[in-house]
């Protein structure tokens, strides 16, 4: 007689026989045959493995409806898109592992009709003949920055990289000690210097960098001065830094340009809104940069994109290098960035137009009411097994926006009880992060914490807490 374990495996019957199944057939007309072929056969092999790590009931069969209901979970698993919608309730309102801006609708139906149709991306309809790709925000960017001139790039690291390597390759930049920083994700400023094929001459101390320590470092091997806005962080105490003002003046006399990379860069006044002053490419034109960097997915809520914009001949410069084509962007990124810049045409709408303005300018108060409205939803959730409470919370603007700038905003805090409460902690976000739309938050203090300032959809993300399912 077979032991129980040999009976088993004789019962499974072979993946050709069941891939002739009726309910299989019916997953192959909706995965495609190669798939589902794939997922029979590593459902056979676990069930074989599992066969041989614990023995069977006698008797067991082979049970063809959970084998079917197991392929079919698996397909879904292996065919689900691995770039998925998820909740931002971590405070940073532009958070670069989370895809940073949220555009407009407007851009992304700008976006479907650039994909799906052909578009004059480098084709001029007046003459019939060969244009010039970024002329389609060009006009937008030089009308909200002043600029003469703008080009765009694949984003704000490129836009540095091409305008340094264009405007002075082999040639020395001095640059403040104090503005040598690194962004999130390796871009380092002495990093993209020296693969810009350009000799970084460091000027100044950390905390104090004067006028007379960018002169002194000019010599005729100089070819830009540069200034770099310090986003991430911020130089507080005994500090001093030379104005835009000053430093283009110094950098004239000497018949130089000065690059200044501005990170963020807004195209409106934040004070505007009841936010923190951050540097426009306006204001710092105007005090005499000549070239000005800056990201299109930042404070300007767009597309990833680095925009270039500044005096027309040393646009035109770096317009011609021929690394601008390995960094270019294509007819989608134009199609979102010329709607969004569309939109400050009217700032009076922008607040409600543009996801990025918005969330940063929710009030606090109501804020706090959505967060008392929804804790009794989070209560039931959670069945007994954590706490959950109203709390205020401050979130930050992120991508290296306005560091110290916090903004008062509200959320929930939940907790696990007794002594091991920062693992529980840990085991409470994986389940809000196992949610059918994962809800992204942070973890401090052995507190489990959700900030609601970007919350939208409000009614799909009660409904989902439901399959919450806490250990
Ligand atoms: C964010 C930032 C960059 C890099 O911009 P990306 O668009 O992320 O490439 C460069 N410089 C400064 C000062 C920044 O803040």
């Amino acid at each position: 007689m077979l032991n129980p374990a040999a009976a088993a495996r004789r019962a499974i019957p072979s993946l050709d026989r069941l891939l002739q199944l009726g309910a299989v057939a019916d997953l192959a007309e909706r995965y495609g045959r190669p798939l589902v072929t794939e997922a029979a056969r590593a459902e056979l092999a676990a069930l074989r493995a599992a066969l041989g790590r614990r023995p069977p009931e006698p008797h067991a069969g082979f049970d063809e409806a959970h084998f079917v209901q197991a392929c079919a979970a698996r397909l879904a698993r292996e065919t689900r898109s691995s770039l998925r919608p998820v909740f931002n309730l971590t405070g940073t309102v532009l958070h670069t592992n989370l895809g940073r801006a949220l555009m407009p609708q407007e851009a992304a139906q700008a976006v479907a009709r650039a994909m799906t149709r052909p578009v004059n991306l480098e084709f001029e309809l007046d003459e019939g003949d060969r244009g010039e790709r970024d002329r389609h925000v060009e006009r937008w960017l030089t009308r909200l920055t002043g600029a003469k001139a703008a080009l765009v790039v694949n984003n704000n690291a490129a836009a540095v990289y091409l305008a340094l390597n264009t405007l002075a390759l082999k040639k020395e930049v001095p640059v403040s000690r104090g503005e040598l920083i690194e962004i999130g994700g390796a871009f380092r400023i002495p990093d993209i210097m020296s693969r810009a094929g350009v000799k970084l001459v460091e000027v100044g101390t950390t905390n104090r960098t004067h006028l007379r320590d960018y002169s002194g470092a000019i010599s005729p091997r100089t070819a830009a001065l540069m200034k770099v806005h310090t986003s991430n962080y911020a130089v507080q105490g005994f500090t001093a830094a030379v104005p835009e003002d000053k430093l283009a003046a110094l950098a004239h006399r000497h018949r130089l340009p000065l690059i200044t990379d501005l990170g963020s860069g807004m195209l409106v006044n934040l004070e505007d809104y009841g936010l923190p002053h951050e540097p426009t490419p306006r204001e710092v034109l105007a005090a005499g940069a000549d070239i000005v960097t800056f990201s299109g997915d930042k404070l300007l809520g767009g597309p990833q994109a680095g925009l270039i914009v500044g005096r027309p001949d040393l646009v035109e410069r770096i317009r011609k290098n021929p690394m601008k084509r390995a960094l270019r962007v294509d007819k989608m990124t134009l199609a979102a960035l010329e709607a969004v810049l569309r939109l400050y045409a009217d700032p009076a709408r922008l607040k409600a137009a543009l996801p990025t303005l918005r969330h940063l300018t929710r009030p606090a108060a109501e804020i706090e009411a959505q967060a008392r409205r929804l804790l009794p939803a989070f209560e039931s959730a959670l069945r007994g097994k954590a706490s959950a409470e109203t709390i205020s919370v401050k979130s930050q603007i992120g991508s290296g926006s306005l560091p110290v700038d916090l903004v008062t905003s509200w959320g929930i805090a939940v907790w696990g009880s007794g002594k091991r409460r920062s693992a529980a902690a840990g085991g409470i976000s994986a389940a809000f992060r196992a949610l059918p739309v994962p809800v992204i938050g942070r973890v401090k203090d052995g507190t489990f914490i959700m900030d609601l300032r970007c919350l939208e959809h409000e009614d799909e993300f009660v409904e989902q807490l439901t399959h919450l399912e806490l250990k």
